[in-house]
């Protein structure tokens, strides 16, 4: 197989050369912005709402992309061309750029701009069928005025705490509560519950705002499903028929158990199942062609 090129400040490098500074900020404090987009069928899904969040996230964080939104675009179906994906995933990701030592981002040169893009299944494995055993976790997630958790920031170490408590109570997903108890979204991942054929999610302000989750909305509305956006406690969580989390790394994947106590009857639900069939034939038939 030939190796892959990695997009680097409009040059393409092999994955074995592609390589930035230590003195990145990206590197040293996480001072950065990234995206994780899905390529299906020779189309990018929803290329152009990535590629919004990416500059709403970097705006907030005072970060100028030195790519237009149209030339960003263009340089992550180039980098599908140049490595012959037709269904991939896609990382694209905006550093500071180089700096020195200290916090101060007015001391970094260019911002760096990275474009990964590679074959990768969907995250939960044979999961999909079986289902996810989720825990809910100690560390809540970021408060909203210290490190707002609609920033798709560099600085992962909340979300990667939450994967670390879930890896040692043996779970498959984390699930974070906000600092009020209210549920708040996975550790990559937004959340869904169904109760009584209604389908509830919480409201985006303490949670990122998903695309796959407006997806999954939008095909709810299609569909005349019931839906509301309501705060959730974790009594909504247990006593639930259903809940599913949703993510373009995850797609959407059923949870059937939380904290030991079975989901419905413990199985994927009708609703999930039809959702997901949904979600698939709308990456089959909608994006931005990557070859035309
Ligand atoms: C990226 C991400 C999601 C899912 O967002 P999508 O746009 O659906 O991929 C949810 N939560 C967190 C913390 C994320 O980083």
């Amino acid at each position: 197989m030939e190796e892959l090129l990695i997009y680097i400040n409009g040059e393409f490098v092999p994955k074995s050369e592609a390589k930035i500074s230590v003195f990145d900020h990206g590197f040293l404090y996480g001072d950065g912005v990234f995206e994780g987009i899905r390529a299906y069928n020779g189309k990018v899904f929803r290329l152009y709402e990535h590629l919004d969040r990416l500059y709403d996230c970097a705006k907030v964080i005072d970060l100028e992309i030195p790519l237009t939104k149209e030339e960003f675009a263009q340089a992550i179906l180039e980098t599908l061309r140049v490595n012959k994906l037709r269904d991939a995933y896609i990382r694209p990701i905006v550093t500071r750029g180089i700096g020195d030592l200290g916090l101060d981002p007015r001391k970094c040169g260019r911002p760096n701009v990275i474009i990964i893009a590679q074959p990768w299944d969907r995250l939960y494995g044979d999961l999909y069928e079986k289902g996810l055993k989720a825990v809910t976790v100690a560390v809540r997630r970021n408060a909203i005025d210290s490190l707002p958790p609609n920033i798709k920031s560099l600085n992962y170490l909340n979300n990667i705490l939450a994967k670390i408590e879930a890896n040692v109570k043996g779970g498959d997903e984390a699930i974070f509560l906000d600092h009020n108890g209210y549920v708040s979204e996975g550790s990559g991942d937004n959340i869904f519950i169904v109760k009584k054929k209604v389908v509830y999610t919480p409201p985006t302000i303490n949670n990122l705002k998903g695309i796959t989750r407006e997806v999954v909305i939008e095909i709810l509305e299609e569909e005349n499903i019931p839906f509301k956006e309501t705060h959730l406690s974790l009594f909504d969580l247990y006593s639930a028929d259903e809940v599913f989390v949703t993510g373009t790394a995850a797609e959407i994947a059923p949870v059937t158990v939380i904290d030991g106590r079975k989901i419905g009857d413990g199985k994927p639900g009708e609703l999930t199942k039809f959702l997901m069939k949904k979600f698939r034939e709308k990456t089959e038939k909608e994006g931005v062609p990557i070859y035309e």
